[in-house]
């Protein structure tokens, strides 16, 4: 009969066992050979925890067959002891649990869920949308996860609304388990749901970001690929957003942002109204050479075509069509002009043979023979038309003092006189026009400046802008110094060079995206973009500083010009009748104030409503 040892005995056996078969004494080690010893079923406890496990696997499984396979698994683990493959299999089962509830976004699927019932579906009423959602709790409302499920696949079956409420594909994918979002960490309670929600944040404004720098790539940069510095700056700003992390750095990038478009958008305005000038050009020399070339029908269908083309709107194909016409037209001309000189020849010698046969008839009148072969020498000699002229008209004098034989004679030469009267009629038609196309023109000539008429369109585009854009601008008013005094020691024409002189000096030094204006006479405009009042001011002294080193010269000696200035800055909205008077109101100042100053102009009174 077996002995039943004493527990303080069977401790005793169980080291000495744990010793021969050189096992660590671990708790576990030590209880597995006691219960050997002491003869205790080993799997007694561990049958009673798979039991239970299995149970409530089992019930759990009636909403869940992942459930039941894993219990089954479960049992035949426990079954061979095989302790590692359990472990992973219980893991297993808590990921899957885990999962199954972060599946569903209940708040974004509730949300959803209430906006679909007020979007109009076709076909479908309120009740019976109501009754879809009856049945699907009624089946499923033990199970959340499934609950979940069944209520997306049932608003899914409702179909695209009509009018109404879009879902935001953020809210589609909280709450679809398909959402193309994959880094999703699963949602568990309401901190979970926050920490998703902010990678999802993170995810959206990554995306923005990449949009805009490929915008910035694409739209603006080009803009810029003429002028190396600006495209520098843009790719330093790319740069930068590529690097953006903080709302800080965003904030400031956005300030960048905002000049940079600024700019875009001066040098997209400033390419247009180029194109605007050069078809303005191209208008006037068009409808010059229609005057020029009166004689050739076929030339003024040409330009007829090419005139019809200019007049409307430009687009590429009428670009092309219009050269090509205007090619052809090059080529008629260049075809024509040697018909044309021999023509002026042929008028030249009939002229001279007029007056050779003249010689004759007069040949009695001695007195007159050797005026004649003057008058002969010059019709010859010149090739000018107004020469021609003044020649013929003194011929016209002497002749009519000449006797009765050459009274025929005479009215054939006023004949000829008429002819060029004619001629010169039409020169001074076209030094009209002429007149007209400066007129037209948006520069002065004698400065390159704008004229009142140029400044007037910049003054309107640059407050829109600036109002567009809320940014700043500021416009300086000059008045050269003692300019009278230049004048009148110096002479009107160095005047006008010296003026010329200072507009070409202050153009060089101004930004690109600024505008220089001839007021009146000795007077001028800037309009600086972008530029507080103190930085305008720092600017136009900048200019003063500059005409002391970059002087005018008047027949290699210097000349100092100097001006007074009144800078004052626009208040949203001004208008150039009120910033235009505050402007000379400050000038007026630093004219009193002893001359070559710049003052900054007293702020605008407030906008009475
Ligand atoms: P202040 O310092 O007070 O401005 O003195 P000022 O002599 O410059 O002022 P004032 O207005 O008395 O004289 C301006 C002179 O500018 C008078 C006019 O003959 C001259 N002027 C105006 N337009 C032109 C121009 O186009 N060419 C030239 N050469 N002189 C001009
Ligand atoms: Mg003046
Ligand atoms: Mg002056």
């Amino acid at each position: 009969m077996e002995q039943k040892l004493t527990p303080l005995e069977l401790a005793r056996q169980t080291l000495i066992k744990l010793s021969k078969i050189q096992s660590p004494p671990t708790p576990e080690n030590y209880r597995r050979v006691y219960d050997e010893i002491s003869g205790i079923r080993p799997s007694k406890q561990s049958a009673i925890l798979n039991t239970s496990l299995e149970k409530v696997l089992q019930e759990k499984g009636q909403n869940n067959p992942q459930y039941t396979s894993i219990a089954k698994k479960i049992a035949t683990l426990v079954e061979r002891q095989d302790a590692s493959n359990l472990e992973t299999q219980l893991r297993t089962l808590f990921q899957q649990d885990a999962n199954t509830e972060d599946t569903v976004k209940w708040g974004a699927l509730l949300r959803y869920l209430l906006k679909q019932l007020d979007v109009n579906h076709s076909g479908l009423t309120l009740s019976r949308k109501k009754d879809g959602i009856n049945h699907v709790i009624l089946h499923f409302g033990n199970d959340s996860a499934q609950l979940g499920q069944k209520i997306q696949a049932l608003i899914t079956s409702w179909g695209d609304g009509q009018a109404g409420i879009e879902t935001p594909a953020v809210e589609q994918s909280a709450i679809s388990s398909t959402a193309p979002v994959p880094s999703t960490p699963p949602v568990k309670a309401h901190e979970a749901s926050s920490a998703s929600s902010n990678n999802d944040n993170k995810l959206v404004a990554t995306a923005w970001r990449d949009m805009l720098i490929r915008t910035i790539n694409l739209v603006v940069a080009p803009q810029f690929a003429e002028i190396p510095s600006a495209l520098a700056r843009i790719q330093a700003l790319i740069k930068r957003a590529e690097a953006t992390e903080t709302i800080e750095e965003v904030e400031k990038l956005n300030d960048a942002l905002k000049s940079t478009l600024l700019r875009a958008e001066m040098q997209n305005d400033s390419q247009h109204r180029m194109q605007e000038a050069l078809i303005q050009i191209l208008r006037l020399l068009v409808s010059s050479m229609g005057e020029l070339t009166i004689e050739d029908k076929w030339l003024h269908g040409q330009l007829a075509i090419v005139q019809e083309i200019i007049s409307k709107p430009l687009n590429i194909d009428a670009v092309y069509n219009a050269e090509s016409s205007l090619k052809e037209l090059i080529f008629k001309q260049s075809n024509i002009k040697p018909g044309l000189l021999a023509a002026k020849e042929t008028l030249r010698s009939m002229v001279s043979t007029f007056v050779s046969r003249l010689a004759d008839i007069t040949v009695s009148t001695g007195s007159y023979q050797s005026k004649i072969q003057t008058y002969h020498d010059q019709i010859n000699a010149t090739e000018n038309i107004a020469e021609l002229s003044a020649i013929l008209e003194s011929l016209v004098v002497d002749i009519s003092a000449m006797n009765e034989d050459a009274k025929q004679n005479h009215e054939a030469l006023q004949e000829t006189q008429k002819k060029v009267e004619f001629a010169e009629k039409q020169i001074v038609e076209l030094t009209v026009k002429l007149d007209y196309i400066s007129e037209v023109a948006h520069e002065d000539f004698l400065t390159g400046a704008l004229n009142r008429r140029g400044m007037d369109e910049a003054l309107t585009r640059e407050f829109d802008r600036a109002d567009r854009h809320n940014t700043a601008l500021s416009l300086a008013m000059l008045d050269i110094d003692h300019f009278k005094k230049i004048n009148d020691t110096l002479g009107h024409s160095t005047g006008d060079k010296a003026l010329a002189h200072l507009a070409k000096v202050v153009k060089d030094i101004l930004r690109s995206t600024d505008v220089l204006a001839r007021y009146g006479g000795e007077e001028f405009v800037i309009l600086l973009p972008g530029s507080k009042q103190d930085d305008a001011v720092e600017v136009i002294s900048g200019l003063q500083r500059e005409l002391t080193k970059n002087f005018f010269l008047h027949n290699n000696e210097r000349v100092l010009i100097t001006f007074s200035a009144g800078v004052a800055e626009r208040v949203t909205g001004e208008d150039a009748d009120s910033i235009l008077p505050r402007a000379d109101a400050a000038l007026y100042l630093a004219k009193q104030s002893g001359r070559n100053r710049v003052i900054g102009a007293e702020p605008a009174a407030p906008k009475v409503q």
